[in-house]
């Protein structure tokens, strides 16, 4: 899945509207872009070309509903901005998340919950998933095979 950022702006206001038109976009939208009429019909276009968006014909105007879950569009988005680091940096990632995330008890009470859950599936070591040259994890890896090859 790919989402432009202007497509995302778009999305945006079908999930909060559930049913919506052009218009209704573009006059929600110029409360931050300077979008024309075209523009927000230039991006509906593209995100119905794409299979995220449904479109339908209602008297004069159509009438555009999404294809995907906020949800799952929000996993999605997650998952490629984890996919871009190398494994063993993930919990790093997190921490600085957390730490800048506003919580209720509720909230920590059910991360700490999920936390526990998963000690029962915790590995001694994060492998590192890297593209050879792209990672120190990696290059780490290559330099102990080394030593331990020439050690025998
Ligand atoms: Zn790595």
């Amino acid at each position: 899945m790919s989402i432009s950022n202007a497509e995302w702006e778009i999305m945006r206001v079908v999930w909060a509207k559930g049913r919506t038109t052009s218009n209704e976009i573009l006059d929600i939208l110029s409360q931050k872009t300077d979008w024309t009429s075209s523009t927000v019909k230039t991006l509906l276009r593209r995100l119905v070309d794409k299979g995220y968006l449904a479109t339908e014909k209602v008297g004069k105007s159509f009438v555009y509903s999404a294809l995907l879950t906020e949800s799952d569009s929000i996993n999605a988005q997650a998952d490629g901005l984890f996919s871009k680091f190398c494994q063993r940096k993930h919990v790093a990632i997190l921490e600085h998340l957390l730490e800048q995330t506003l919580m209720t008890e509720a909230d920590i009470d059910q991360l700490q919950a999920l936390l526990l859950s998963k000690k029962t599936e915790a590995v001694e070591q994060v492998p590192c998933n890297c593209t050879p040259g792209q990672c120190n994890c990696q290059e780490h890896v290559h330099i102990l095979e080394e030593v331990t090859a020439n050690g025998n």
